[in-house]
């Protein structure tokens, strides 16, 4: 190998770039900005339009000033003698180094013919929107692939020729790079303010005082989609007698909320049978006898309704005396068709007086006693009020067993715990959107009035199960995608169309279109194309279009995109062993890159760099008979000092490349560096896909805070004492602005970056994260990586991000019908105004969520629709348009939305919200604002739809009957009430994560998934019942497994059959299992290989490797585990989830009062 050394004399680059100005995207159009002109798009030139060959790049080679070549080194020769100042030299542009063709030919296989779509399955046609459209009637002719359809040829790929030489172009981009000049340093992107006031227009946010409206949440109503009730019939009732209600008296408010009373491990049997009811009662339990409500407090001040009187209080019983239910009959109330088990959970009561209800609740420190235990017995059953476990399992057995089929609009879908299949019929699958609620208020006003947000949590990639058929890829030819002509939304089964086919008109703005000829197709009796079945366009929710060149930046083809991997060889990096790890791994990996359809091999082309202080760029050009290094140690103005020979073809470099990863942990086995720059590597991958003009990923392996003098170096500024201070925002937030610019150019690029952190101290996790958040990028961190430990868990993380499903140069925007509009998002991205979600790559796990709000009235007949199109480049460099579709209805009643909200969805949106919030404001004030908002959604339901007798009792809607305890896991999570053990790296990390996460991850991360082990059928498939998280329902002669998308602990109990300890862990006695273990020993008997089968289940369920930490019962380790027993009161002061619930339960009744 050898390396070339040069100097680098003077500014690589010609003329500096204009700043990113945004996506220029004419032909993206949609809602325009003001003044913005949509433009026509220009006409297609085929499938395989010429390549235009750019005009020669300004300012690369030859004006650059690059060096000269200097002579080869020895790639084997110490690093250190390659002293700084060595730089490479330039060559001339690539000529090999070109994208090879794709290979054309089919379509991928992802992407079925649509002529395979089974028109059998689409029984209801498309819900009427506006214009009922219905379906066929029996003898509607079938027309497969008929005539003129374009629609059944996904066509191959646009072939590629390489690009010209020219294309080498590399652009300065020095001028977004000044350090320390932009303006905020707050992440989040411009006109999305978080939180106060300003960024949540009318309303005062949800962190703000209450009576300010947000939207309200959603709660996940099952059954059927709810007709409206007649006016005036209360939504909630009182639980009818006889009828399995959800009603729970809450015995008594101790004051200062006592600690659980000590019970006795509770076993999975101990829950309340579920009741065959579509969706059984909110809480579990035996009615009680006849009472009704609780009465507020003595000490509360009257009520609207029907201040119970303090007697009432004294005549309940706390505790398990809970027989009969309860509540007032209302004969009055017709039981609701298909409503009845939607009550609401009423909880009744306090018993006696309760002073001090309101003591010091969670916002405050040190709340809860100590650990130590006070002793108030009076407490509400944790088995009478809502359980997670118990509306999991009867989702499950309600749910599960048929297909969820997205006709009809409206249609709550079953919960993310719940396995089902989907069938596409005109709306996008919940795995692609789910939204807070399914029916939206008619209104802004009641909108406000409910306080529930209006959200969908959207995953455009979204991966499927084999079972169901991904989105079929629709070819219009040159004529690209038919649009409507005001507010550009793409066809799709909502359009009306018109005058006997010739026009439609829009379900989003009302415009009408002329149909195209091309297009043009009659209409049945019904106004239904006759095509209809042969064009996913027209009948499903969600189908992709293939982009034309007008959809392309500067209207030319992309390129497929590479991959670069950067190795930090610096001193902790290569005494870990990670640098050789990495290298070992890099080997085989690269056979598995990501490739579309039956594509023989992957079109990404990739690069390799190491550093430390300075960075090594090689030459594994195929026709070198040694890889070649060049080092560039002026890092304060990085460039590329090589294009010909750095992307490569794995497979023609194949040689070349191994060479490489062979050499280079030898290389650096000796280095004494400590010291890592983080910027300029991030720039050196950017400058080399700007000059190879395409997108791509930076793998980015680092291990430590960049000290070493070059832009973006950065300082250890991590401070605990900031904690609980209204400075505490700052240690979320980055310490220089140099990385929101850098990120900007990024996307411009599409250059998305993937972080791999191995850190054994504070690494300023809030400011290296920056790029890879704005760019879609992810972050994994392996704190005190390890070898022995942790190698299985980070090789299967890079595995699965290589191979992962990836778009690039990504832009999305959500279109909706007229009186609502998205106005907020959160996620992994970048938005340069205010519509357009830009995203340098988005991948099949990440999630973005769309806040709506109103700024017209809804109609009931009409509903309201979304769509969402995501343009991106497919990893063979095919620019497609992803579309999903979805239709809501509206509603005049309160108690409609209620019944159709979706609490899962309701809390990962919460839970965004509020990491968000912390960004600018005191955790405290983002924890108050989210109780205070959750307390009106309640407050709301509970005055305006749930019997009005019943003042004093806690009735909470049935889809919304776990809001409190899962608000409280969120409350109680790292970031917003961290423990002592948890670092600012941690919460930065974490706060990240949570952003991108979708409904199921957000679920099982706040409120982790808890399996008694030791009751596993070893006979079947199934996993064990899960049980509720807290530490009374442990039983120390069992062994439990908690998930929760990150972690996976197996607690044993201390007093565990010796045999079972054998068969798990293959020692003799408890006090031999050792608590370093990463990994289940592999022993042949029945009850480990099901635990291990479990644990292998869990981790193909989740989108990375969970940690696996073995604790046993009484051990340190104990206490780390503990903290995800989020029923329990935490050490950190957060409220068990009885206590919780006490608290909502005044501050609901403060507002009603
Ligand atoms: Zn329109």
């Amino acid at each position: 190998m050898s390396v070339n050394q040069q100097a680098h004399t003077g500014p690589p680059y010609g003329q500096p770039q204009p700043g990113y100005q945004g996506y220029q995207q004419p032909a993206y159009g949609g809602q325009s900005l003001p003044g913005v002109p949509r433009s026509q798009y220009g006409a297609y030139n085929g499938p395989m339009p010429e390549y235009q060959q750019p005009v020669p790049p300004q300012g690369y080679f030859p004006s650059l000033g690059f060096p000269s070549k200097g002579s080869p080194v020895s790639l084997n020769s110490d690093s250190s003698s390659l002293a700084p100042n060595f730089i490479g030299s330039l060559r001339a542009p690539p000529t090999s180094g070109a994208p090879p063709p794709a290979s054309g030919a089919s379509h991928p296989s992802g992407h079925l013919a649509y002529s395979q779509f089974e028109h059998g399955d689409v029984q209801n046609g498309i819900p009427a929107s506006a214009a009922p459209m219905q379906r066929p009637p029996a003898s509607q002719p079938f027309l497969p692939g008929s005539g003129s359809t374009p629609v059944s040829q996904p066509s191959a790929f646009q072939q590629y020729g390489p690009p010209p030489a020219s294309v080498q172009q590399l652009s300065n981009h020095m001028a977004g790079m000044t350090i320390g000049t932009a303006t905020a340093s707050a992440p989040p992107p411009a006109g999305l303010g978080y939180g106060p006031p300003t960024s949540v227009p009318p309303v005062s946010g949800s962190f703000s005082p209450p009576g300010s409206g947000l939207y309200t949440p959603y709660s996940a109503t099952q059954g059927p989609p709810p007709t409206s009730v007649p006016q005036g019939l209360p939504v909630a009732q009182p639980p009818f007698p006889g009828q399995t209600v959800s009603t729970q008296r809450l015995p008594t408010q101790v004051p200062g909320f006592a600690p659980p009373p000590p019970s006795t491990g509770v076993g999975p049997s101990s829950y309340p049978p579920t009741t065959g009811a579509p969706r059984p009662p909110a809480m579990p339990g035996p009615p009680l006898p006849g009472q009704t409500l609780a009465g507020p407090p003595s000490s509360q001040p009257n009520h609207v309704t029907s201040p119970p009187p303090p007697a009432a209080l004294a005549g309940l019983h706390p505790g398990p005396p809970m027989s009969g239910l309860h509540g007032p009959p209302p004969p009055t109330h017709p039981p609701q068709p298909g409503y009845q088990m939607q009550q609401n959970g009423s909880f009744g009561q306090v018993r006696g007086p309760q002073p001090n209800y309101g003591g010091a609740y969670p916002g405050t420190p040190n709340y809860g006693s100590p650990p130590g235990p006070p002793p108030p017995p009076k407490r509400l059953d944790p088995d009478s009020i809502p359980s997670p476990i118990q509306v999991i399992e009867d989702d499950r057995s309600n749910r599960g067993s048929e297909p969820f089929v997205t006709g009809a609009r409206g249609q709550v879908p079953p919960l993310v715990t719940t396995n089902f299949l989907v069938k596409d019929q005109g709306n996008a699958s919940p795995r692609y959107i789910r939204c807070t609620s399914y029916n939206i208020p008619c209104t802004s006003d009641m909108a406000k009035q409910s306080q529930v947000p209006l959200a969908a949590v959207i995953k455009p990639l979204a991966t499927l199960p084999p079972e169901e058929t991904l989105p079929y890829l629709v070819d219009h030819g040159e004529s690209g995608p038919v649009r409507c002509n005001r507010c550009k939304a793409y066809m799709c089964p909502f359009m009306q169309f018109i005058e006997g086919g010739r026009r439609f008109q829009c379900c989003f703005c009302s415009c009408v279109t002329e149909v195209p000829p091309h297009y043009f197709q009659h209409l049945d009796h019904t106004g239904k194309r006759v095509d209809f079945y042969d064009r996913p366009e027209l009948s499903l929710g969600s189908y992709e279009f293939l982009a034309t060149v007008d959809y392309c930046k500067n209207n030319k083809f992309p390129s497929p995109p590479a991959f670069i991997f950067m190795i930090d060889v610096s001193y902790n990096a290569v005494k870990s062993g990670l640098v050789r790890l990495i290298c070992e791994e890099l080997k085989s990996l690269l056979d598995y890159l990501p490739r579309e359809g039956n594509m023989e091999e992957s079109a990404i082309r990739v690069g390799f760099v190491t550093y430390n202080k300075v960075l090594h760029f090689y030459n594994v050009k195929s026709s070198l008979a040694q890889p070649q290094m060049m080092v560039v140690s002026d890092v304060a103005d990085m460039f590329v000092p090589l294009l010909d020979g750095f992307l490569v073809n794995v497979n023609e470099s194949r040689t070349v490349i191994t060479s490489l990863l062979d050499q280079i942990p030898e290389m650096f086995a000796d280095t004494r560096e400590t010291e890592t720059v983080f910027a300029p590597v991030i720039q050196a991958g950017l400058e080399a896909l700007k000059a190879a003009e395409c997108a791509g990923k930076l793998f980015i392996f680092h291990t430590s805070l960049p000290i070493a003098e070059a832009p973006g170096k950065l300082k250890n500024r991590d401070d605990r004492k900031l904690i609980n201070t209204d400075k505490e925002k700052t240690l979320f937030q980055p310490q220089t602005s140099f990385y929101n610019n850098l990120a900007k150019d990024c996307v411009a690029q599409g250059c998305c970056v993937d972080l791999f952190l191995f850190p054994n101290q504070y690494l300023d996790v809030a400011t290296l994260g920056v790029v890879p958040y704005q760019t879609g990028g992810s972050i994994y961190k392996y704190a005190y990586f390890q070898l022995e430990t942790d190698q299985d868990r980070f090789l299967n993380d890079l595995r699965r991000d290589v191979q992962k499903e990836v778009g690039f140069d990504a832009v999305m925007r959500v279109r909706t019908s007229t009186g609502i509009r998205a106005t907020d998002f959160f996620g992994a991205f970048y938005m340069s105004n205010t519509t357009d979600v830009e995203m340098a790559g988005l991948d099949c796990d990440k999630t973005i969520t769309v806040e709506f709000k109103h700024d017209d009235k809804l109609s009931e007949d009409s509903g309201a629709l979304l769509q969402c199109a995501l343009l991106y480049t497919s990893c063979a460099g095919q620019r497609r348009l992803r579309i999903h579709n979805l239709s809501l209805n509206c509603c005049t009643q309160l108690a409609d939305l209620y019944r159709n909200c979706e609490t899962d969805t309701l809390i990962n949106y919460l839970a965004k919200y509020a990491y968000r919030g912390v960004l600018s404001s005191p955790v405290k004030t983002v924890r108050d604002a989210l109780i205070n908002q959750c307390a009106q959604i309640l407050a709301c339901y509970r005055k305006n739809c749930a019997s009005p007798s019943s003042a004093g009792q806690l009735i909470l809607p049935e889809c919304m009957k776990l809001l409190p305890v899962y608000l409280n896991c969120v409350l109680k999570s790292d970031v917003l009430q961290p423990g002592p053990e948890v670092t600012t790296d941690d919460r930065a990390y974490i706060r990240q994560l949570v952003t991108s996460m979708d409904v199921a991850e957000t679920n099982v991360f706040f409120y982790p998934r808890l399996l008694p082990l030791t009751k596993a059928d070893v006979d079947s498939d199934s996993l064990p019942a899960a049980i509720r998280n807290s530490e009374e329902r442990l039983s120390k002669g069992d062994i439990y497994l908690l998930e929760n998308g990150l972690n996976i602990f197996v607690w044993v109990g201390v007093s565990v059959q010796q045999g079972l300890i054998q068969n798990l862990f293959g020692v003799s006695s408890f006090g031999q299992i050792s608590n370093t273990l990463s990994a289940l020993p592999v022993l042949e008997n029945p009850f480990s290989k099901k635990v291990r089968s479990i644990v292998d289940m869990l981790q193909g369920q989740r989108s990375r490797y969970m940690k696996l930490i073995i604790v046993k019962q009484e051990d340190k380790l104990e206490m780390l585990f503990k903290h995800f027993l989020v029923e329990d009161k935490s050490l950190s002061g957060g409220a068990s989830y009885v206590d919780f619930l006490c608290h909502m339960h005044k501050e609901i009744r403060q507002l009603l009062s």
